[in-house]
């Protein structure tokens, strides 16, 4: 059925015959529990191990961080609140800005903001979907200045401590030329991995290039605890402070109860790292069910026109966490029409979020071009990806 001009039918075709006969409704991402989750989670049950310490959390940090090669990871209740703690161990201070890239998911903007900085909204690349390398420079060129203390905004008077990246819906973002920046501007690499567990830049895995890194296992990730997060880095003083002040930053005692800072209860329950435990040992499966699954729409995507299937960036490995299909800019009125005639047949699709510029909250904070964000926005649509729509061989 090769047709020389879009339209929603078409693209609706498009996906029924990539998806396995998946029956409708077909998510977005379903998460898929078919190891060692029930054992793991009977043996908390059994133990009475349920809460904020056991054995499952130990191993799930050991475990993160053999998989993904940092040297320390902690684990927490859930992705925004491991930002949260990144940015502060990263020493962003109250006050300062923090860059972030205008389109990603609301929780890099919210922790800025929980910290008590002010984000600083910077475009994205068309390619990578991740912070666009030369427009951060040629932003950074016109409005910053450099000083003994770093980085200073000139029209705002704040200082700018760190970048956050994003591997966006898990391809990597380019971070060799994200880290050059960083270096040579004296920013801070934060990296906000939560999409891009299993992917890697340049045969490394995602989340080791920045000072601190971070992790979600939120239901609709690629590996899910319930609700969760991680903070990574290959800093081991980083690493304690942050297992120090999201454990209550309680000095270790048998039995007294004495604290050396503010803490924050961001724990994550024995519980449900014994789920990421068993998530863990499924990662490779699944990844390569994903895999099959992003092959299978790339191929079909190829004959169709006026519409591209986001491939992984040739300096990297995707985990194609969300499959993404981009409309080419003279189609993008087409996304709403196919939006509606996917989601009434049941197969769930979705737009990119909205440009954080454009959130009431964020309205009025700084923001470089962000033109690409925009006219991204305006033309993502998200695809089903779980790796269920895969059969087992
Ligand atoms: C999911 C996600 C988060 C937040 O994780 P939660 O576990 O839902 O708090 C942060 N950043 C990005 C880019 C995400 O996709």
């Amino acid at each position: 059925m090769i047709k020389t001009k879009l339209d929603p039918s078409i693209v609706a075709a498009t996906l029924t015959t990539c998806l396995n006969k998946g029956v409708a409704p077909i998510a977005l991402h379903e998460p898929s529990f078919r190891g060692n989750e029930w054992l793991f989670v009977k043996d908390c049950l059994d133990t009475g191990w349920v809460s904020s310490v056991g054995k499952y959390v130990d191993k799930f940090e050991q475990e993160l961080a053999a998989f993904t090669g940092v040297k320390r990871a902690v684990a927490v209740v859930n992705g925004t609140a491991s930002l949260q703690i990144a940015f502060e161990v990263a020493g962003v201070c109250p006050g300062d800005e923090v860059l972030v890239p205008d389109l990603t998911f609301v929780a890099t903007t919210s922790a800025v903001k929980h910290c008590g900085a002010n984000p600083h909204f910077v475009d994205i690349s068309v390619t990578s979907l991740g912070v666009d390398p030369q427009k951060l420079r040629e932003g950074l060129e016109k409005i910053g200045r450099q000083t003994p203390e770093g980085l200073f905004n000139l029209q705002t008077g704040k200082k700018i401590s760190a970048l956050v990246v994003v591997h966006t819906f898990g391809h990597p973002a380019e971070m060799d030329e994200l880290a050059e920046i960083c270096s040579e501007f004296k920013l801070t690499l934060v990296e906000d991995a939560a999409e891009s567990i299993g992917s890697y830049y340049k045969g490394q895995h995602t989340g080791n290039v920045g000072l601190v890194s971070t992790l979600s296992f939120n239901g609709n990730k690629t590996i899910t605890t319930g609700g969760g997060g991680a903070i990574l880095t290959n800093d081991a003083r980083i690493g304690e402070i942050a297992k120090h002040i999201t454990t209550t930053a309680k000095i270790p005692h048998r039995w007294k109860f004495a604290h050396d800072r503010v803490g924050y209860n961001f724990r994550m329950p024995n519980i449900n790292a014994a789920l990421g435990c068993a998530q863990l040992e499924s990662l490779p499966l699944l990844l390569s069910k994903k895999r099959d699954l992003a092959a299978r729409y790339q191929i079909a995507f190829e004959e169709i026109p006026g519409v591209k299937f986001l491939a992984e960036p040739k300096y990297g490995k995707s985990n194609y966490w969300l499959n993404t299909l981009i409309l080419d800019e003279d189609q993008a009125q087409l996304r709403d029409p196919i939006l509606e005639l996917t989601n009434n047949q049941g197969i769930q699709t979705r737009p990119a979020w909205e440009p954080m510029h454009t959130l009431p909250m964020y309205a009025d904070c700084q923001r470089m071009d962000v033109s690409n964000s925009i006219s991204m926005a305006s033309r993502i649509i998200n695809i089903p990806s779980s790796p269920c729509l895969t059969p087992d061989v």
